[in-house]
């Protein structure tokens, strides 16, 4: 009866090891199925963007809402300038990493709900992880919706290499999801034109790096970049987004530009 039921392959699985690599590597033999080939990812800063208020905000929701007979977009939020608190109060109370992802992830949280809130009246709703099989239903009759951008691993986060803050978070979270799902693209919305040599903000000399490989990135070994770490990482093993766009949401018209495929900002490609 199995005979007939498995593909030689799924007999293999059945009755194989699943840390056999020869196994494993036969288990990408199909091309995965691109869910919503036509969504954008799109995540909003926490820190760099949503915590400067109204002045950064607004423009961005009017562009966003200018794109939406144009664009789907899955729209993600950072954390920002309070869960740093948060993980400082944490940490300062000897709490461990799961448990400040617990603690990031409301705050996330508290940003969706602001950016859902200022969208409402276009019918954008605000979701869940656990409403994410609705979210075909959503960009298919109002084109956008909005989520958290951290992950939920919330006590399964790993601990990182260095220290005690959740390595996956928001930039980590949206960057999945377009993975999982083979959107369009995934877009980061920030406070600076990129990716450069080093931080802007704490060296005026840094050079503006329009494209660039994750070999050349690691290769320049720099001291900080404009994306979470293991956005870096997970990308590497990519079978959908292998690449993303990191953009200033402070002008006008970046996000727009990114929308409709023009490179903006800064390119990061898992492919030379
Ligand atoms: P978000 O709030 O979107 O998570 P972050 O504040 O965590 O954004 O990261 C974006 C910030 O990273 C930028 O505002 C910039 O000051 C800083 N940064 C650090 N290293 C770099 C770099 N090499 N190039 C550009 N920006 C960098
Ligand atoms: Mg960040």
């Amino acid at each position: 009866m199995q005979d007939k039921l498995l593909t030689e392959l799924g007999e293999k699985l059945v009755a194989g090891s699943l840390t056999d690599e020869a196994l494993l590597a036969r288990t990408s033999e199909n091309p995965s199925v691109k869910i919503l080939p036509e969504a954008n990812v799109v995540k909003i800063g926490g820190q760099s963007f949503i915590d400067r208020g109204r002045k950064a905000v607004f423009p961005l929701m009017d562009e966003i809402v200018e794109n939406l007979p144009n664009h789907k977009m899955i729209l993600g939020t950072g954390a920002g300038t309070r869960a740093r608190h948060a993980y400082s109060v944490g940490l300062d109370l000897g709490l461990p990493t799961g448990v400040l992802s617990v603690l990031g992830t409301f705050v996330s949280m508290q940003n969706a709900r602001m950016i859902h809130y200022l969208l409402a009246k276009h019918g954008i709703p605000f979701i869940e992880p656990v409403q994410f099989p609705q979210l075909p239903l959503y960009l298919a009759e109002r084109q956008a919706c909005v989520f958290f951008g951290m992950p939920p691993y919330t006590f399964w986060q790993p601990n990182p290499k260095i220290g005690r803050i959740p390595p996956n978070r928001t930039d980590t979270g949206a960057y999945l999801i377009s993975e999982v799902f083979a959107a369009k693209s995934m877009i980061y919305v920030k406070d600076e034109n990129g990716l450069y040599s080093a931080d802007p903000k704490k060296d005026k000399n840094a050079k503006f790096i329009p494209k660039i490989t994750l070999d050349e990135l690691d290769a320049m070994n720099l001291q900080d970049v404009v994306v979470e770490r293991s956005v870096l990482e997970v990308m590497r093993n990519a079978e959908n987004r292998r690449s993303i766009q990191v953009i200033n949401g402070l002008v006008p018209g970046n996000l727009t530009k990114a929308l409709n495929g023009e490179h903006v900002g800064t390119i990061i490609n898992a492919d030379a």
